[in-house]
């Protein structure tokens, strides 16, 4: 099985998201602490991660539409044992599924949330993690946190 290419930032030894060409108005929109997300021209639902065409309708055409960033915790997981060296400062920590109020689902970070506070269905909102000069990741935390 081939493995998927990735980068190890130098001065953190965190992994970094590679990024695509076609990707890059979500990474450019999140640089500037906006979340923006394909949207079908023809039935309006919006989709990530990028895909050929729109998972609902098979439209090929899409648009980069603004998000609110508002959602609810759909399911979490929490990892207690650090896979990598730069984890190790994090355990445990809590990978999560947000569901979007625009629909998508997107499995991101809960970040300023105990473990013990977290609760499927709370309201969450959308936070920017710089972990380099040019790359942000969109993470989430409780809403009004
Ligand atoms: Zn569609």
């Amino acid at each position: 099985m081939a493995s998927a290419p990735h980068r190890i930032d130098e001065n953190t030894g965190r992994y970094l998201p590679v990024i695509y060409p076609e990707e890059r108005p979500y990474w450019d929109a999140l640089r500037q602490r906006k979340l923006v997300l394909p949207r079908c021209k023809s039935c309006k639902q919006a989709w990530f991660p990028l895909g050929p065409a729109c998972p609902n309708c098979f439209e090929i055409g899409f648009d980069w539409s603004p998000m609110t960033g508002n959602g609810v915790l759909h399911n979490y997981v929490v990892y207690h044992k650090a896979w990598a060296p730069w984890l190790e400062k994090r355990v445990p920590y809590a990978v999560v599924q947000v569901e979007l109020d625009e629909g998508p689902r997107l499995t991101t970070n809960l970040l300023d949330c105990a473990i013990d506070q977290i609760r499927i269905g709370m309201r969450v909102q959308a936070m920017y993690e710089d972990i380099t000069n040019d790359i942000t990741l969109l993470q989430f935390r409780p809403a009004g946190a």
